[in-house]
């Protein structure tokens, strides 16, 4: 090693290297006896090299070859030369050449590693992340982390360029508004207090916007105490932006440069620009969900005007409690047995849809149910409306609106992939725009901030904000791809004034939100600009970059859905001295 400095990357010797004497340091890929010869393919990050060892001209070599192993740390001296005709690979850039050996040191011996280290591999993922170092060796693993450093060093570009200020804001802070669970820190020199860790810098950037800052950003780590559904971390990373004087418009503006820009790291074509819009209340119309997969069609319809007086209790009682009929067409299911149409009814539950209605488009008319009950020309104005042909499904769920709209918007999805009517190369970016500010919640009986309490209100609805809140329109957006929320922000209050009334609405009462938020409201009495921005999810659109079925391959160190990391073996018991210091008891009965 002393004497070997290593000149090259396995990965990247070409043609152009034949003749030149270099120096390879990596790990043994394969090693392969040929009689005589042995072919070691060594790897490093930027691919790998065929070396050949041969005992005729560099006895001494030849014999460490023949001791290295999968996995060992080697270096090698040698002279690059063409391969051997008919024996190139021109699947490999490195395909056509290879390195004849005259010099070799094994660096580190190692075990037979847990699993191979290939592109691809159907290895447990719990072992992967057990042994995370072995996995991030694979060089699908390997690429998708050099390409988020690649989109990290883009959104800084980018953002620099547009007058953004990267700031850093704590860690260790007081719980912030997202409306998860925190995750808690104690404090040893404050016995019985605790820091919370970020669920986002919201407060922070807002105060940098009240500080004159103008425009900040920071590629920051959020964290967030929920149970794991199947694409969450516990940590997370956000790409968080905040600008002053601006709408709407600038921030969905400058949202989408950095989505191009990002696409661009990547090597992708930008996806067309300025993104499509949809209302808050078309995407629910339309697509049940308000994060709408608008790749395929099969939208909803109501038809509660159709239904409504008609005998079938199935629609008319939630008719009567004010609810809705909403329906689509599953085109082409017509031929679905008891048993499929059964797992369909149970989905539609599973989303709290008290039942779903099917009704069969066949060469003999509408079969279904219920079709006694609504009788031959409403069960015509329905199928009409659904555009209904011989061989089709309609399939319709009679609910709350909210209930109705989610439970077929969910089958919809799910009947979508499962017909393939979803081109999985397609890309459907499409921003959410005039959220509702409030959401119901009945559990509590109160109304809920639906994106957090710092949203304000569209001004012309802000005169509803005591007499009828449910009304009440936010600027606020979201940006979704594919069907997924990739991010969301919103234009702030900044005025007292409507952030007192907002916390009104809440049924926040003036102590509790001194007490949590005092720090904020009292800035915004000293002159706080009109401001707003956004945040979105970096692991995500990586994720989304690279085609990674999850954001864990797209994160060095992820945590399994159960908040464990199981290389570090973290969470873990902790030494009593430490709980002692820190004036914590358990009581884990
Ligand atoms: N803080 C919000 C979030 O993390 C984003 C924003 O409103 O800017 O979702």
């Amino acid at each position: 090693m002393e004497r070997l400095k290593r000149t090259d990357y396995c990965g990247l010797l070409r043609p152009d290297h034949v003749g030149h004497s270099v120096v390879l340091m990596g790990w043994v890929h394969r090693r392969r006896d040929h009689g005589g010869l042995i072919f070691i393919d060594l790897r490093d990050r930027e691919g790998i090299a065929q070396t050949v060892f041969n005992p005729e001209f560099h006895p001494e070599a030849h014999k460490i070859a023949g001791h290295m192993r999968a996995e060992f740390v080697v270096a090698i001296r040698g002279r690059v030369q063409p391969r051997p005709q008919g024996t190139e690979n021109a699947r490999l850039p490195t395909g056509m050449i290879e390195v004849a050996v005259e010099e070799a040191l094994i660096l580190n011996e190692a075990k037979p590693p847990i699993f191979a280290i290939e592109e691809q591999t159907d290895v447990a993922e719990e072992i992967r992340l057990t042994y995370r170092y072995l996995d991030l060796r694979r060089p699908s693993m390997a690429r998708n982390l050099r390409l988020r450093h690649r989109a990290a060093q883009a959104v800084h570009g980018y953002l620099d360029r547009h007058g953004f200020v990267e700031v850093e804001t704590p860690m260790l802070t007081r719980s912030t508004p997202e409306g998860a669970r925190d995750y808690l820190v104690p404090s040893r020199l404050n016995p019985g207090e605790f820091y919370a860790l970020p669920q986002s810098p919201q407060l922070f950037k807002q105060l940098l916007m009240v500080a004159g800052m103008d425009r900040y950003y920071q590629i920051v780590r959020c964290f967030r105490d929920e149970d794991q559904r199947a694409d969450r971390q516990a940590e997370f990373t956000q790409i968080d932006l905040e600008m002053s004087f601006v709408d709407r418009d600038d921030v969905l503006d400058v949202t989408e440069g950095l989505v191009a820009a990002l696409f661009e790291a990547a090597g992708r074509p930008a996806p067309p620009r300025p993104f499509s819009r949809l209302t808050y209340a078309e995407a629910i119309d339309r697509f049940g969900l308000d994060a709408p997969d608008t790749r395929f069609g099969m939208e909803l319809a109501d038809l509660t005007d159709i239904v409504r007086g008609t005998e079938a209790k199935a629609f008319a009682e939630p008719i009567a409690q004010g609810g809705v009929v909403k329906g689509m067409n599953a085109k082409g299911c017509g031929a679905f047995s008891r048993a499929q149409i059964d797992g369909l009814v149970d989905y539609a539950k599973g989303f709290k849809a008290k039942g779903l209605a099917w009704f069969k488009v066949t060469a003999d008319g509408i079969q279904s149910p219920l079709a006694k009950f609504l009788g031959p020309i409403v069960l015509e104005r329905l199928s009409e409306r659904l555009k209904g042909e011989e061989g089709d499904l309609l399939l319709l769920v009679a609910d709350q609106a909210k209930t109705a709209s989610e439970s077929l918007g969910r089958l919809r999805v799910k009947l979508g992939r499962e017909l393939k009517l979803i081109d999985e190369n397609a890309l459907a970016m499409t921003w959410v725009i005039d959220f509702p500010l409030l959401d119901y919640d009945p559990e509590q009986g109160r109304w809920q901030a639906m994106h957090h309490p710092f949203t304000a209100p569209l001004d012309e609805d802000l005169p509803f904000l005591d007499t009828d809140p449910g009304r009440v329109r936010a600027k606020a957006y979201d940006l979704v791809v594919n069907g997924q929320e990739l991010g969301g922000g919103s234009i702030r209050i900044h005025r007292r004034d409507v952030q007192s009334q907002m916390f009104a609405a809440l049924g926040i009462d003036a102590d509790e939100a001194k007490a949590k938020f005092g720090f904020l409201l009292e800035a915004l009495e000293y002159g706080a600009p009109p401001h707003g921005g956004l945040a979105f999810g970096f692991d995500r659109v990586i994720a989304l970059l690279v085609g990674a079925g999850s954001i864990r391959d797209v994160i060095a160190f992820p945590k399994t859905q159960k908040a464990q990391d199981l290389m570090t073996q973290a969470p873990s018991p902790v030494d009593p001295r430490q709980l002692k210091e820190l004036r914590i008891k358990l009581d884990l009965d």
